[in-house]
């Protein structure tokens, strides 16, 4: 069918570029591009011979929107996945408006220096990819990204109105490390470390960084403690799922990641200000990260499951209707499957059927969209099919 670039090659892309292979019919061509060219290289090393796709690498500088520009037209992509970090969005989005190419990324827009992440930047694009007649698609990853798309799914088949959603993430992995990070470290410490908030009758309400905490026993498992954080796809659901009254995100953390990140915050070390160094202005929180466990590393040793998904409450045919839509993944599955651990998993396989779904046309309308704003249906086909089947229940236990 097409070509796709994808930008990036750290544990999500790994993920991603694993998925596109087992898909060449869709993927015939990828080209692997990212900052470190040997990380690339290595990846289509191993790929190579298992799969149809044709894979190419090369170095680019995200960064850099000229050097996106050269090699956008070199390859020639039919679209570009954005799988590097945040921080590149903006230059992406411009290096494909450039070149009148689609975009799909799974994580919005962040200011480097701010750790503030909210969707105004990119859908100031709008008008101008309107105008190219290219598509960009927003959050592909889990949450943003499926749980976007089960709460477009929940509206489209099993409620008139939404009311409430739940938005529930549990990690019950064990990596046997004291404390390590499930996906890049400064982007997960700069979203656990900032104030939480929840949207309610039309605004936000603030709340104190993991001061909302409940208890929840998730199926595969079992009881966790969660704490209410800011989560990015409350700020386009709100807009998205009419009559909605209340969105909240909970993610679960286990007291030696708290009582870690509580000290490393009350010395300093996630700071985002720089500090002179040794005659060298350095980030603590990006110091921070050089020591920490890559979490391309942890595949072998977490075992365990996670099980994202969300608690609907709302209105059919006139009664009030409870409806949970959720899928458990497992780490050593993933592991055996693509050599990575499930949290990259959950976000690699969406990132490629976003970009599978534009690239065929079923996803493509020129503009820039978030996922729920798309028909639901193939994506949840998609899911069941590609490694991330989901489950229902119609009698969840719900949070106070
Ligand atoms: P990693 O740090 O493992 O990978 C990031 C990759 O981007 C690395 O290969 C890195 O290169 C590359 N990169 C960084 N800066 C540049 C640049 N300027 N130019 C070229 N390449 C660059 O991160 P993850 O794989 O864990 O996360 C990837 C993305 O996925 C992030 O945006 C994250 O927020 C998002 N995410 C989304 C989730 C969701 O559910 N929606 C969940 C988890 C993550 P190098 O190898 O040289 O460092």
């Amino acid at each position: 069918m097409g070509k796709a670039l994808i930008i990036g090659c750290g544990g999500v892309a790994s993920v991603a570029i694993h998925k596109c292979c087992q898909n060449s019919e869709v993927f015939e061509e990828i080209c692997i591009a990212s900052r470190t060219k040997s990380k690339c290289d290595a990846l289509k090393e191993k790929l190579e011979g298992t799969t149809k796709t044709k894979i190419s690498t090369a170095k680019v500088d995200a960064d850099n929107v000229d050097d996106l520009i050269a090699l956008i037209n070199e390859f020639k992509p039919d679209v570009v996945l954005n799988l590097a970090l945040p921080y590149q969005d903006l230059t992406i989005m411009d290096a494909c408006l450039a070149t009148k190419t689609h975009y799909i990324d799974t994580a919005n827009y962040e200011p480097e220096d701010t750790a503030k992440f909210e969707y105004k930047w990119q859908w100031a694009y709008r008008e101008r990819f309107e105008q190219a007649g290219i598509t960009a698609l927003l959050g592909s990853g889990f949450d943003p990204g499926v749980t976007s798309v089960f709460s477009a799914y929940a509206l489209k088949h099993e409620f008139d109105e939404i009311n409430y959603i739940d938005i529930l993430d549990c990690n019950g992995g064990d990596h046997g490390y004291p404390f390590a990070t499930n996906f890049n470290p400064e982007i997960n410490i700069r979203e656990v470390s900032a104030k939480g908030s929840y949207w309610e009758d039309g605004h936000w309400v603030e709340t104190e960084p993991m001061e909302i905490k409940r208890e929840y026993d998730f199926e595969g498992v079992g009881k966790k403690d969660m704490y209410l954080l800011h989560h990015e796809e409350i700020e386009s659901l709100a807009l998205n799922i009419p009559g909605i009254k209340r969105i909240r995100f909970f993610m679960t953390f286990g007291q030696s990641y708290l009582t870690h990140l509580k000290c490393l915050e009350n010395v300093g070390m996630t700071s985002i200000e720089p500090i002179m160094y040794e005659g060298k202005e350095i980030i603590p929180l990006q110091f921070l990260k050089a020591v920490l466990p890559d979490p391309a590393s942890l595949g072998p040793r977490t075992v365990g499951k996670t099980n994202i998904g969300c608690i609907f409450r709302g209105k059919k045919d006139g009664k009030d209707k409870t409806y949970y839509l959720y899928n458990i993944c497992d780490h050593q599955e993933c592991y055996k499957e693509v050599g990575s651990q499930a949290v990259s998993y959950t976000t690699g396989v969406p990132a490629m059927i976003g970009a599978m779904l534009v690239m065929n046309g079923t996803w493509q309308k020129p503009g820039v969209y978030n996922v729920e704003e798309f028909d639901p249906d193939p994506f949840m086909d998609a899911l069941n099919k590609w490694g991330l089947p989901w489950k229902e229940s119609y009698n969840p236990v719900l949070v106070d």
